[in-house]
């Protein structure tokens, strides 16, 4: 039987409109939950996730200011920068967007700016608070996966989860997350052996490579929640016909645009898997709508406001 897909776009929407009466809420009393973006130098991939970034905003209610520096800023000028947004009281959120220019300590900018402010949760205090639940601020992807799952009742407690991918923006968050969700989990990266077999004991596997359609049907337990958060752009012929060769849908695209977005999860995994997430409309929506949910969780940490404890913390 085919998989059900889990529609990322109805979930993040439904999340944006649960923020949006959060604002209002706050709104009413006096507050305004703020976001300040800094986007450094014209990267294309950059400029467009930014616009989206400002855009739901917008939808929500969320003040949002961007900062655009030049391809040419030093580190100590976008330290200033990041430094003068920790001292506006009225900003709840930063966020720089990565890639930075070359010549840019990345570290150190993600290092200066303020825990409580650290709507990537990126911080290493933030990486703290999750990995001792305490009430913090969560990555977005890994806390939009969580959401997926909580809201399309798959059962976390208990089950096994595999994670592939150990990177500090994905694959560990999204580990600890469901950690805290007393799931039993394994976590997968380049060095293990026997991947496909280890895959195979997941009730929930989550594929955080960045491998066009590595994980094919032969990782995965019939039944099994998949979650697919790569996003690989193929534009090689072989490589297409690979993974959409019949697919008159994706064949459109791939003659129109030179190039197709795939996931991380072959398409095959549909035939197996108990529910799916699609790419694209699956993790990536979510990702935005978890930085406005977050931007309004660091307005109401910072003001001393209680807040529902997230996947596991303690309240
Ligand atoms: P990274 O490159 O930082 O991490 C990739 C991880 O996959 C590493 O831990 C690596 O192992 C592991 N890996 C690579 N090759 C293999 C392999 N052959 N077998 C097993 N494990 C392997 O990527 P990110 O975590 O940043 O992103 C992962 C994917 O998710 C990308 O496609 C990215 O575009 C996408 N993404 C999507 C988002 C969304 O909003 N939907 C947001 C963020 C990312 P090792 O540690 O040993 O090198």
């Amino acid at each position: 039987m085919a998989a059900s897909i889990l529609d990322g776009n109805k979930i993040a929407s439904e999340i944006k409109a649960e923020v949006a009466t959060e604002v209002k809420a706050m709104a009413a009393a006096g507050t305004r939950p703020s976001l300040a973006v800094i986007l450094a130098g014209h990267n294309p991939a950059s400029e467009i996730y930014v616009r989206g970034k400002v855009k739901s905003s917008e939808e929500v209610g969320i003040y949002s200011e961007q900062l655009t520096p030049p391809d040419t800023i030093s580190t100590e000028e976008l330290l200033e920068m990041v430094i003068k947004l920790n001292q506006r009281d009225e900003i709840d959120g930063i966020l720089v967007q990565l890639p930075l220019p070359s010549q840019v300590d990345s570290k150190k900018i993600l290092m200066a700016v303020d825990p409580a402010k650290d709507v990537d949760g990126f911080h290493p205090v933030n990486v703290g608070f999750l990995s001792t639940q305490r009430p913090g601020l969560v990555p977005c992807t890994p806390a939009g996966i969580l959401e997926i799952l909580r809201r399309s009742n798959v059962p976390i407690a208990g089950q096994q989860a595999v994670v592939v991918g150990r990177s500090d923006i994905v694959g560990k968050p999204t580990a600890m997350l469901l950690i805290n969700g007393n799931a039993t989990v394994t976590v997968c990266h380049s060095k293990t052996r026997e991947l496909p077999g280890v895959c195979r004991r997941a009730d929930i596997l989550v594929a955080a490579i960045g491998r066009a359609g590595m994980v094919t049907r032969d990782f995965v337990k019939p039944g099994a929640t998949v979650i697919d958060v790569g996003m690989n752009k193929v534009t090689d012929r072989a490589e297409f016909d690979r993974l959409f060769a019949g697919n008159a849908r994706r064949e459109e695209t791939f003659r129109s645009k030179g190039s197709t977005l795939v996931g991380d999860v072959h398409p095959e995994v549909a035939e197996v898997a108990g529910k799916l997430t699609p790419v694209p409309g699956g993790v990536g929506p979510l990702t935005i709508a978890m930085l406005m949910a977050n931007t309004v969780r660091a307005a109401k940490l910072r003001r001393g406001s209680r807040v529902p404890a997230f996947a596991g913390e303690r309240s």
